[in-house]
């Protein structure tokens, strides 16, 4: 029996990816092997966060960086950082903003879910354009005078959600909020690979950038990497830290921290409940360091021949299962099954998949399209095999 047998949990073959839902990605066993070292040493975990400052700042060029406890903890910890400086009774303050700058703009087609994370900060959101395309009223996306229309007097900053497709580019609203200095937090949580947007990102002038440790890193699922210039990192890390010290004996790294100008220190902040372990730290930088080599890369040939596997499974049927390369030859392929009946078939086979045995749960972003999506990253050659084959029981 497993440890999760143990507690009465089944264990479920993943065909979903690294999302949060189901656990995240598979570390690697270099990345287990120094977390397990890591449980069994002590560290100031100040000291560890300038360690990871360092690496962080040599593989992003960021001034600086920590490991917060993952992306979205990184925005909430970011937009507390951007609204207070390195002032302590403002911090002390927060989530209540009142009467200070509190707003961050944002265009209305880049709000998700995630958005809640920098509200959780106390930040108020600013919606500037539309969102046209996906209402049907019309073609044209944010412009940067909509951005520039909303600043005011209670501006904080802007927040940007960066994909392939964001619009109006990072560059030009990197432009628009320095010809006003206003910082620009950034969430590029699953925008790797490609490895160089590690670079990219921060390379635009980006004030503070935040990238998922949990997802194609694959570090601990509950991390996250904060990057960008060292007075708002410092000033993050400040308020996620346990701060329970005696003033004349803290010693904050000074490639993290820089000791707030005012005298005195702060209590603990509004990110002490997103404390992040030394285990985690470590295996976040782990797992960084061989994603930055690329070590992650020969992995490709074995998920591209699980989807082989489950594409011949399904070749006596009539369904059209498709193998999707990824354009930068980093991200790993996956396989789409359109099915026949596009209106039923897809949500049902999805459920029969998780209520069997093993439960099976495949992508489900495209079910409504008819299309089932299968994303190898969790598989392996025998987890393959049995999803191939109750795919073809599910469709006979
Ligand atoms: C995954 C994701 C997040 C959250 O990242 P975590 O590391 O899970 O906290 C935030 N924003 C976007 C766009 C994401 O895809």
């Amino acid at each position: 029996m497993g440890v999760f047998q143990n507690l009465g949990v089944e264990p479920i073959i993943n065909a979903s990816g690294t999302v949060t839902r189901l656990g995240g990605a598979p570390m690697h066993a270099s990345t287990l092997a120094a977390m397990r070292e890591a449980a069994e040493n002590w560290v100031p975990i100040e000291q560890l966060q300038g360690a990871a400052s360092n690496l962080i700042s040599e593989v992003t060029g960021a001034e600086a960086g920590m490991v917060t406890s993952g992306a979205a903890a990184g925005l909430t910890l970011g937009a507390a950082a951007i609204m207070t400086g390195d002032d302590l009774g403002l911090m002390e303050r927060l989530p209540q903003t009142d009467g200070s700058a509190n707003e961050f703009i944002m265009a209305r087609e880049q709000r998700s879910g995630y958005d809640h994370a920098v509200r959780a900060s106390g930040a108020k959101i600013v919606e500037v354009g539309f969102n046209e395309i996906v209402s049907g009223a019309g073609v044209r996306r944010t412009e940067i005078w909509e951005y520039e229309a909303a600043i005011g007097e209670r501006t904080a900053g802007i927040f940007y959600v960066f994909t392939n497709d964001s619009v109006p580019p990072l560059e030009e609203v990197v432009a628009c909020a320095k010809r006003h200095q206003l910082p620009v937090l950034v969430d590029a949580a699953g925008e790797l690979p490609p490895r160089s947007n590690l670079r990219w990102v921060v390379s635009t002038g980006a004030d503070l950038v935040t990238f998922s440790g949990g997802k194609a890193i694959r570090g601990p699922q509950s991390t996250g990497i904060l990057c960008g210039r060292q007075k708002l990192v410092g000033a993050a890390a400040l308020q996620m830290l346990d701060m329970d010290d005696h003033p004349e004996l803290w010693q904050p790294p000074e490639e993290l921290i820089q000791r707030p100008a005012a005298s005195g220190l702060p209590r603990h902040g509004i990110g002490r409940g997103m404390k992040v372990s030394k285990e985690e730290i470590v295996g976040l930088l782990t797992a960084l360091e061989m994603f930055v080599k690329g070590e992650y890369v020969s992995d490709l040939e074995h998920y591209r021949s699980y989807l082989q596997t489950i594409q011949e499974a399904l070749a006596p049927t009539s369904t059209n299962a498709t193998i999707i390369e990824s354009s930068d030859g980093e991200r790993w392929p996956i396989l789409e099954v359109q099915l026949k009946d596009p209106q039923h078939d897809a949500f049902a086979i999805c459920q029969n998949l998780r209520q069997g045995k093993p439960p099976i749960y495949l992508g489900h972003g495209k079910l409504s399209c008819g299309i089932l999506v299968v994303n190898p990253v969790c598989l392996n050659t025998e987890s393959a095999n049995i999803l191939g084959q109750r795919l073809l029981e599910e469709m006979s």
